[in-house]
């Protein structure tokens, strides 16, 4: 098989009639004619199948080693797309600090309609054994969890899942982590994120290992109907052609800014485990090529006020999301885990001085002497 960056720009070849367009059309329509009554026909009808849809999602089966891929409007309605292939009664171990969306569609959701949950750590395998059940369908978790950055590595908890007969579903962005390659057997992506990575696309996806798996997300897919548009499906395939390029430069950004949050007095923590200086490190070595451009910090909140640390940057702008070529900055404890009461944040290992960047692709000088100047202003 060709290289993962030959295989970024190169997706699996599409018969567009044989105009030899080298980038795949976006075919905006919604039916398609039969030839005559009792026809094969590859599509019939977009909800179940547009072509520029399906290049995208045989882009992404090929870049994970998945049979097949499907995508939808958003990462959530990826996730729900995984978790609807269970049925009331099923009992599924869920990591302790996953996405505060995914948190919200079980407990709120499909708790409510009968499949039961248990949240562990995840890094802790004998915690996880334990909490399997004879009801125990699959075990679904962060490889890479945020705020924190706690590293759970795939093969541990594969190994775990198949011995028990259940599955292995992942969270994560490929390029730095394939899961599927480590014995998962379904993973999600919000391709909101990395993988379209302009901040101009809301998109998710699910890919599957073994047609049996594959059949079930696509009836879901299919029946329900949270379909990627042919426009989306578009620019997310764009996106992906350049997706190592940005990845490797936001790393570079990340370790630059690191090694100048290193040598500043008052920053308590900092949590990245592509450092190998800081937690975490040696178990995402075993299975990831980096950590993303995704770091935390905390501020001692003695000597820096962080509102008005966040409040300071510039070239940072305060918003959630991450993966895009713009660096993002955002407070925890003031936006995303908002929700949270100060108890369940300090119980979540969520501070008031804890920061989380979303490094993007800009010179990493200029985004130094913006926190430079931020930690100036922010000084108690
Ligand atoms: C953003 C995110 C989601 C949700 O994806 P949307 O595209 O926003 O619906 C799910 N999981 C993780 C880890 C995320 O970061």
């Amino acid at each position: 098989m060709a290289g993962f960056n030959t295989r970024l720009v190169h997706q699996p070849r599409q018969n567009d009639n044989q105009t030899g367009a080298v980038a795949v059309p976006v075919y905006k329509a919604t039916t398609f004619a039969y030839p005559k009554i009792g026809a094969q026909v590859k599509y019939d009808y977009s909800r179940s199948g547009n072509p520029t849809r399906n290049a995208v999602e045989e882009q992404l089966a090929c870049l994970e080693g998945g049979d097949r891929a499907f995508v939808f409007a958003s990462g959530m309605a990826a996730i729900h797309a995984a978790l609807a292939i269970f049925a009331a009664g099923d009992h599924i171990v869920i990591g302790d600090q996953i996405y505060g969306g995914t948190f919200r569609i079980v407990y709120q959701y499909f708790k409510d309609r009968g499949l039961e949950f248990t949240a562990v750590d995840t890094r802790d395998l004998a915690a996880v054994e334990k909490a399997i059940q004879p009801n125990t369908k699959a075990i679904y978790f962060e490889p890479v969890t945020n705020p924190l950055l706690q590293v759970t590595p795939v093969s541990g908890i594969a190994q775990l899942a198949h011995e028990h007969g259940i599955l292995a579903i992942t969270d994560i962005s490929p390029y730095l982590l394939r899961p599927l390659e480590y014995g998962a057997d379904l993973v999600v992506h919000s391709a909101t994120k990395y993988l379209a990575g302009h901040s101009d696309v809301s998109a998710g996806a699910v890919i599957a290992k073994g047609e049996e798996l594959a059949d079930r997300v696509y009836f879901v897919q299919n029946a329900i109907g949270g379909i990627l548009s042919p426009e989306d499906s578009n620019e997310l395939a764009r996106g992906i052609k350049t997706l190592s390029l940005r990845l490797d430069r936001q790393m570079e950004n990340v370790q630059a800014i690191i090694g100048f949050l290193k040598k500043q007095a008052g920053i308590a923590e900092i949590y990245y485990p592509g450092d190998p200086d800081l937690a975490g490190y040696d178990d995402l070595r075993k299975e990831a090529k980096g950590a993303g451009g995704v770091f935390s910090c905390e501020l001692d909140n003695d000597i820096y006020d962080p509102v008005v640390f966040v409040n300071s940057l510039n070239l940072f702008s305060l918003a959630v999301s991450l993966g895009a070529v713009e660096s993002l900055v955002e407070l925890p404890s003031k936006m995303s885990h908002a929700e949270l009461s100060e108890d369940e944040q300090l119980a979540a290992g969520i501070k008031p001085g804890l920061i989380r960047f979303a490094v993007g692709i800009e010179d990493a000088a200029d985004l130094i002497a913006d926190i430079d100047q931020a930690l100036a202003e922010a000084k108690r």
